[in-house]
């Protein structure tokens, strides 16, 4: 462990992905392609397990439509949204080395002044003011520009037939709007989901899994006639929870942390647009929480006014104290009548629906999780180097642990090796996560599963054989009870809820057969 001590935390969580199957870098036998990734084994089951609990929380018990749209779209879909016009980043070039850089970020990275947002010729000024220069060669800078973030390619076989592949997955919500509204029957206030790829042209993606070229979205986009935006359906169940919030007043005098309010507080006093936004804040905070991340390192930052489309009525991105500094995980936009409007001019469909009134266009919410920055916070958040082990490990909550228990024979001679397979057998058809492991020394095989954050690890020993016990491992305590076989699915559902500590299951299984 000690050669690695030393390294920034990004670079260690990069290399534990890389080695324990978690995320690899695309075509790496062949050299790589900068900022795209492939999900392994391991960071495949928890992308799942994130995605799952999203779809149940944001979108099954919400009553919300889930659809899944084509990557590729038209231009025109992307000429009415925008994107085309204005989906740009400020680029600089190298005079020397022609190496190309974000012009914001090099002003950001070099004095730490926030460029988010400026012209090109604003950003110009700050570069020559403070003489930056490329950080490869020293080298003078050209001026800057913008440059898009599209990714173009071209259908079918006749020259010049462009598309793009999507930027967000919003877009195909917006343009399938009337059919989803028609076919379902919806009435507002509704939501429509989806989660998916989407790919941006970044000028400099770094960081890991953080600033990538292609990467998933999960995204709402709910629906409200004006009048509902106060009064969206299930407010009353998260009006209390608290939204740390960070004003625009509060970012003037360099504050950091967010200030806890209450949500109905947050919506009378009219920080944040309206109860809608804050209903899918607070489910955002709850979210995060239960997938591993310490709720004192989530801010809401209301973005500042260049930060922020004409059309809004005002964003608030979910941001996270990562090693690398906040870091927006959650982008929450109140897009108001935008996009729909925008559809309806250039496609001349109409995109009312009937309300109690006659036809509105109605307003939307949109809260858009990236799920590989989600998945990076949960990793930052639950990495752990402690004195009781000399192995590095996880402590992923079970809705996010890639497996729930690992199974073991202690030996794989008589007949212990029969018995775990057939316990293993029996747990995978109760619907645990389980992986059978028989290779190398007990304790080796505890330090695998802690290494890829396994909660509970199950041992066959010889007194299985004789009594029908078996010893479940804690991997928070590294302590150990032993538990009647015929008990073994009812503790491990007990422990994977999270609602008792490890000490106490043996009292609970006690108490329960009196
Ligand atoms: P946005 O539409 O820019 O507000 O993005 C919504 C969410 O997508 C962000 O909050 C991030 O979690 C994620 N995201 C945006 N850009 C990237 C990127 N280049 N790489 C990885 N995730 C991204």
């Amino acid at each position: 462990m000690s050669n690695i001590e030393n390294k920034p935390l990004l670079d260690k969580i990069q290399d534990v992905s890389f080695r324990r199957g978690i995320v690899f870098p695309t075509a790496d036998i062949y050299g790589g392609l900068a900022g795209v990734f492939d999900y392994g084994p391991i960071g495949t089951l928890m992308r799942q397990k994130l995605i799952n609990f999203w779809r149940d929380y944001f979108v099954k018990s919400e009553g919300h439509y889930e659809i899944e749209g084509s990557l590729i779209l038209p231009p025109k879909v992307f000429e009415a949204s925008g994107h085309l016009a204005k989906f740009c980043d400020p680029l600089v070039q190298c005079k020397e080395c022609k190496s190309m850089f974000r012009a914001d970020k090099i002003i950001e990275d070099k004095i730490e002044q926030n460029a988010d947002g400026l012209a090109p010729k604003e950003l110009d000024e700050i570069i020559a003011k403070n003489k930056l220069t490329c950080p490869s060669c020293n080298g003078a800078f050209m001026n800057a520009r913008e440059f898009n973030l599209m990714l173009k390619t071209q259908v079918g076989s006749v020259e010049g037939n462009v598309a793009y592949l999507r930027p967000e997955t919003a877009q195909n919500i917006f343009i399938n709007f009337k059919r989803i509204a028609h076919s379902m029957r919806a009435k507002l206030p509704f939501g429509i989901a989806q989660v998916g790829k989407v790919y941006r042209n970044e000028i400099s993606p770094r960081q890991f899994i953080i600033r990538v070229r292609e990467f998933e979205q999960m995204e709402v986009e709910a629906f409200f006639a004006e009048e509902q935006l106060d009064n969206p359906p299930h407010f009353e169940e998260l009006a209390d929870e608290l939204l740390p919030l960070l004003t625009r007043e509060m970012q003037a005098k360099g504050i950091e942390k967010g200030k806890d309010v209450t949500v109905a507080e947050a919506v009378e006093k009219k920080i944040i647009p309206n109860a809608a936004m804050g209903y899918y804040l607070a489910k955002e905070k709850i979210l995060f929480e239960e997938v591993g991340i310490n709720p004192e390192l989530i801010r809401f930052r209301h973005m500042l006014p260049k930060e922020t489309p004409h059309y809004s009525g005002g964003n608030f991105d979910l941001e996270i104290k990562l090693s690398i500094g906040w870091t927006e995980i959650v982008g929450n936009a109140f897009r108001q009548q935008h996009d729909l409007i925008s559809h309806e001019k250039h496609s001349g469909t109409k995109m009312a629906v009937q309300h109690t009134n006659g036809n509105v266009i109605p307003y939307v919410i949109e809260p858009s999780i990236g799920v590989g920055r989600t998945l990076y916070c949960i990793l930052e958040s639950c990495y752990r180097e402690t004195k009781d082990r000399d192995w590095t490990w996880f402590q992923f909550p079970p809705t996010i642990s890639p497996y729930d228990v690992h199974v073991y024979p202690l030996m794989k001679k008589d007949g212990l090796e029969e018995k775990a397979q057939e316990v293993f057998e029996e747990l995978k058809g109760e619907g645990f996560e389980a992986v059978f492991d028989t290779s190398g020394k007990i304790g080796k095989r505890y330090a695998r599963a802690d290494e890829i954050g396994t909660p509970y690890c199950v041992t066959i020993d010889y007194e299985s054989l004789k009594d029908e016990t078996v010893t479940i491992r804690d991997r928070d305590t590294m302590k150990q009870i032993r538990v009647e076989l015929i008990d073994l699915n009812d503790v491990l559902v007990l422990l994977l809820s999270g609602e008792y500590a490890f000490d106490e299951i043996e009292d609970i299984i006690s108490e329960q057969q009196k």
